[in-house]
C-alpha cells in the first residue's frame, strides 16, 4: 500500500480525520490502492498473498481498519466508517473472487494447451514382430501331440553327464559320445560333477520319469548343443522335440502308429510313413522313421520329369530315429520293467522345417536376417 501501507495501523484521530467527507476521500484512497494492485496479473501463490494481506483474519488491511478506524471512531463518525468500510469490504472480496476464478481458468486454459493433440502430425509406425519359424514349428509339433494326449514339459539346457548319458544307457567310453561331443562348462576348483550344455532333449525323459509315475505321455521342446562347425546342415545349437510314452501296455503298434499320425498331421495325409531298423543306447529295439517325399509324391521323379531334388531320386527321406524304451533305462528311475512298456522318439525341429518349408540352410535360422524370418509371418 506504499505512502498508506500503515495507515490503517493508525486511528482516525491520529490520521486527523475528523469529518465525514475526510473519512469518504480516506476510504477512496484505501480502494485506489487496492485497485491499482487488482489490475496485475497473479499466478496462484502471488494471489493468495495478495489475498491475504487484505482479507488475513488478524493482520489483514480489513481488519487493521476495522480495529483501528471503526471500533475507536467517534460516534459521528461510526456510521460513516461502517458504510464505507462495507462497501470497501464488498468491493475486495468481490474483486479477489474475480481475479481467483481468472486464475482458475488461465491454468485451464494452459493444460488443455499443453495436452493438445496434434492429430494431424505423422504417427510412429512400430513393426508388430512374429513368431520364429522355429517357435512356430515347435507350436505346430505340440498342437499335435496336445491333441493325443502329451503334455509339454521343458527342462535345463545345463545338465549334467549322469542325466545327459549316463541315466540314459551311455556310460563312459560309449561310442555314441564321440557323436555327442559338446561344450562344458568352467567350473570353480572342487566342482562336484562336470556340467555340459544336453546334447539332446532325452535328459527329460529321467527327470520326468524320476517325478512321475506311469503313465506318463510328454513331449520336451528345447534348445541342444553339439560341438559341430557351422555348414548348410550343422550348426552347434540347434532344436529338438523329445517324445516320451510309459505305461503298462505301449506296444510297438501304439509306437509306429504315433508316428505315422504326427508325421500325417504335419506333412499332409497323402504321406507314406517307414521305419528301418536301427540303433540308440537308451533305444531297444531303434528305428529311423521316413517319409515318403512330399514334393515328388513319393516318385522320386520331379513334376519337370527330372530327378527331385529333395529326395535325390529316393522317394523317400529320412525323418528322425525314435524305439522302444531300453529296460535298462527304467533301471535308473525305479521303474518296474517287467510291468512297464513304452516308446521314445527325438525329432529334429530344424531339419522338419527345413524340409517342410524347402530352407536349404540351417544357418537362417539363426542370422536373423529380417528378409528372411518375413517370409514366415
Ligand atoms: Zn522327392
Amino acid at each position: 500500500m506504499s505512502s498508506s501501507d500503515n495507515k490503517p495501523e493508525r486511528t482516525l484521530a491520529d490520521l486527523g480525520v475528523t469529518r465525514p467527507d475526510q473519512v469518504a476521500s480516506l476510504f477512496a484512497e484505501v480502494r485506489a490502492q487496492f485497485d491499482a494492485k487488482a489490475s496485475e496479473d497473479f499466478i496462484e501463490i502471488l494471489w493468495k498473498e495478495w489475498r491475504d494481506q487484505w482479507l488475513g483474519r488478524k493482520s489483514g488491511f480489513l481488519s487493521r481498519i476495522t480495529d483501528n478506524w471503526l471500533k475507536p471512531a467517534a460516534p459521528d463518525l461510526k456510521r460513516t466508517v461502517g458504510a464505507c468500510l462495507n462497501d470497501l469490504r464488498a468491493h475486495v472480496e468481490a474483486k479477489i473472487e474475480e481475479r481467483r476464478l481468472s486464475i482458475e481458468r488461465n491454468e485451464e486454459e494452459w493444460s488443455l494447451a499443453r495436452e493438445r493433440v496434434d492429430l494431424s502430425l505423422p504417427g510412429v509406425i512400430r513393426p508388430v514382430g512374429s513368431h520364429h519359424l522355429i517357435r512356430q514349428v515347435f507350436q505346430e509339433i505340440e498342437d499335435i501331440f496336445v491333441s493325443i494326449g502329451f503334455s509339454v514339459v521343458e527342462g535345463p539346457e545345463i545338465e549334467t553327464l549322469y542325466y545327459n548319458f549316463e541315466a540314459l544307457n551311455i556310460p563312459e567310453f560309449h561310442p555314441v559320445r564321440d557323436d555327442m561331443d559338446t561344450f562344458y562348462l568352467e567350473l570353480p576348483k572342487g566342482a562336484l560333477t562336470p556340467l555340459l550344455l544336453r546334447t539332446h532333449t532325452s535328459p527329460m525323459q529321467i527327470r520326468t520319469m524320476e517325478k512321475q509315475k506311469p503313465p506318463v505321455r510328454v513331449i520336451v521342446p528345447g534348445k541342444v548343443y553339439r560341438r559341430d562347425n557351422p555348414d548348410a546342415t550343422h550348426s552347434f545349437i540347434f532344436h529338438q522335440v523329445e517324445g516320451l510314452a510309459v505305461d503298462a501296455d505301449i506296444t510297438f503298434c501304439d509306437f509306429t502308429g504315433t508316428i505315422e499320425y504326427f508325421v500325417k498331421q504335419f506333412f499332409g495325409s497323402g504321406v507314406k510313413t517307414r521305419f528301418r531298423p536301427s540303433y540308440f543306447p537308451f533305444t531297444e529295439p531303434s528305428v529311423e522313421f521316413d517319409v515318403s517325399c512330399p514334393f515328388c509324391g513319393g516318385t522320386g521323379t520331379a513334376a519337370s520329369g527330372g530327378t527331385c531334388s529333395k529326395c535325390k531320386g529316393a522317394a523317400w527321406i529320412e525323418l528322425f530315429g525314435a524305439g522302444m524304451v531300453d529296460p535298462a533305462v527304467y533301471g535308473f528311475v525305479n521303474y518296474d520293467a517287467r510291468k512297464v512298456s513304452g516308446f521314445a522318439f527325438g525329432i529334429g525341429i530344424d531339419r522338419l522345417a527345413m524340409l517342410k518349408y524347402g530352407i536349404d540352410d540351417i544357418q537362417a535360422f539363426f542370422q536373423n536376417d529380417v528378409r528372411f524370418l518375413r517370409q514366415f509371418p
